[in-house]
């Protein structure tokens, strides 16, 4: 049993009450206990509307969402009360994700009123104080507000109360995005060491392939709403199918001379988030795109054991 599964999960947008907004289209995938999937893709591709539905934080329009087994949509507001201490979600921007006019101990320390108040104060105030050096804070830290942290510190306190209730699975929406490159590093190390000592599974989104590389186990691209392209991490990244994932390994990484196909270029625009699409969602851009991409429905499909490519002709030497 997968620790998270989505099935066929679609979401769309009503905007102004004329305009749909295709958000998410389509996607299935699990995250293992203990395991990191990341999921990348541009801004817009759909990464922060999966998140979120990942923990129902908002519904989906279709599709289903299971948690250690449970169907989540289905789970009455008591139920999905108790199931929030076991999936919390970190954000991009520590800062306004923390409540400014909180101390830090009173912030870390919220999940565990919300979801244990039978804990005695004194447990919880222990708790609290093992969590907030467990994530690299010096102990006096729990008496100062978020505004008086800098940005790594602030994210650190979002990382201690997102492990306090002792989750299982956690959301992680570009967590280290805003941070300064040498605060980035120490927060990847953080929260991989965290990982193998409380054997969380993480659904780690980012837009950056240069973070997620070192940190995953399993990577999903997604593209306008749709996963594209899915496997392990390390096959992907040395071997990938779809044209998006080679555009978007091409442009972020030296080209390796060992890699087997050569990399893709992406022409044009992406087509319009309002646009339903039923064949491919990278035609018009992908330098290997023919007739039968818009006539059919391209669907991700397995490509070997453990991988799966949404491309009539994946590997396909593009231009
Ligand atoms: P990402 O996190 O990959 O940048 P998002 O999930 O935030 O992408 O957005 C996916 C698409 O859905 C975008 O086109 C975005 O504008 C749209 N979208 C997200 N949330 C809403 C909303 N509440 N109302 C309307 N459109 C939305
Ligand atoms: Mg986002």
């Amino acid at each position: 049993m997968s620790l998270l599964e989505l099935t066929n999960v679609s979401k769309e947008f009503s905007v102004g009450g004329t305009t749909t907004v295709y958000a998410l289209d389509d996607v299935s995938l699990t995250v293992n206990a203990g395991e990191t999937l990341a999921v990348i893709g541009e801004s817009g591709s759909g990464k922060s509307t999966l998140g979120r539905l990942a923990l129902r934080l908002i519904e989906p329009t279709r599709g289903s969402v299971h948690f250690q087994g449970t169907d989540m949509l289905a789970l009455p507001a008591a139920g999905l009360r108790q199931l929030r201490a076991k999936a919390q979600i970190i954000f991009q921007e520590p800062f306004e994700s923390l409540n400014p006019r909180m101390r830090v101990a009173d912030i870390v320390g919220e999940p565990l009123a919300i979801h244990q108040p039978k804990t005695p104060a004194a447990d919880r105030r222990s708790r609290v104080a093992r969590v907030i050096d467990q994530v690299g804070l010096a102990p006096e830290m729990a008496r100062r507000f978020p505004g008086e942290l800098s940005g790594g510190q602030q994210q650190r306190v979002g990382i201690a109360r997102a492990i306090v209730t002792e989750p299982s699975l956690i959301v992680l929406d570009e967590p280290t995005s805003s941070l300064d490159l040498s605060v980035r590093a120490q927060i990847l190390q953080l929260l991989a060491d965290l990982q193998t000592e409380l054997g969380m599974g993480y659904l780690f989104i980012s837009h950056d392939i240069h973070t997620v590389r070192y940190v995953s186990d399993r990577i999903a691209v997604m593209y306008r709403g749709r996963v594209v392209e899915t496997g392990p991490s390390e096959r992907v990244f040395a071997d990938p199918q779809h044209p998006y994932t080679r555009a978007l390994l091409a442009a972020a990484l030296p080209v390796d001379p060992d890699q087997e196909l050569p990399p893709a270029r992406l022409v044009g625009d992406p087509v319009s988030p309002t646009e339903k699409v039923s064949g491919c969602v990278l035609y018009g851009r992908c330098p290997v795109g023919e007739d039968r991409c818009v006539q059919n429905e391209v669907r991700l499909t397995r490509f070997d054991a453990d991988r799966a490519v949404a491309c009539i002709k994946p590997g396909a030497p593009g231009s």
